[in-house]
């Protein structure tokens, strides 16, 4: 099957309105559309509205969303309102799991109320230092999945994502090396391959991705796509690293 690669950038809480409006003029000039290339921006939520529609290869997607579809949640945005503005929403970021501490049970029903309202959810996994020094990272991961991919239909698993982030390499500049990453991936291809038969999921390797690292990494085998934080923040790196997944796709 041919290889299809996203590039997907998490802007967190950076960037006004006219910031966010500005970097998706500026990164449509830097490349062109091409056969299996996704990319998909995350700006906060102030900012969709702007986005929405302006240039239909940069896909817009959100960073959070409760999983209410109304109510006396203050400061909460719900699936429906999200449904008109973004393709992507991304649940279970370990910061939303860290800071925010949400866990597993809200984590899934987020993704359910995702796939029920259209959007497609982009599941974020990872485990910490302290788990990977154990030995532990490939048990925490397929936990996670098991618990945030639980009670999906079977007709929507062809619009799940998941994004596998190692706490211990986001925003520290510290990567995960292309084999390490690797080797967690090709754990999470098998476990997806078991749930979903028939249906490839993309999955994403998040965790201090840069132009330096992008082509290694998007070079593994079971690597589809890269989530970015920091690097995803400039058009010139982000832009740089749209261009390792275009490299590839034209070798
Ligand atoms: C992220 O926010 O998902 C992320 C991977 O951040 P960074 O690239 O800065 O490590």
């Amino acid at each position: 099957m041919a290889r299809k690669f996203v590039i997907a950038g998490n802007w967190k809480m950076y960037k006004t309105v006219g910031e966010s409006r500005e970097f998706v003029e500026q990164l449509s000039g830097q490349f062109s559309a091409a056969e299996g290339l996704i990319v998909v921006v995350f700006p906060p939520f102030t900012s969709l509205a702007a986005l929405h529609g302006l240039d239909p290869k940069v896909r817009i997607g959100a960073q959070n969303m409760y999983y209410e579809e109304k109510g006396a949640f203050t400061g909460e945005i719900s699936p429906p309102m999200l449904q008109s503005l973004v393709e992507y929403v991304l649940v279970g970021h370990s910061e939303r799991r860290e800071i925010f501490h949400e866990s597993d049970v809200e984590v899934n029903k987020k993704l359910l109320a995702a796939l029920k309202f259209g959007l497609k959810p982009v599941l974020c996994v990872g485990e910490t230092l302290p788990e990977r020094e154990a030995g532990q990272t490939v048990e925490k991961v397929k936990n996670q999945l098991h618990k945030g991919l639980e009670g999906v239909p079977a007709a929507d698993w062809e619009r799940i994502t998941v994004a596998y982030e190692p706490i211990w390499a986001i925003g520290t500049g510290r990567n995960a090396t292309p084999g390490q990453a690797q080797e967690v991936h090709r754990h999470i291809a098998g476990r997806l391959r078991e749930k979903a038969p028939g249906s490839p999921i993309p999955v994403l390797y998040g965790g201090s991705v840069k132009p330096e690292n992008s082509l290694e990494l998007l070079s593994q085998a079971d690597i589809s796509g890269v989530l970015v934080g920091g690097a995803s923040l400039k058009v010139e790196s982000f832009s740089a690293i749209i261009h390792s997944g275009l490299k590839l796709l034209s070798a």
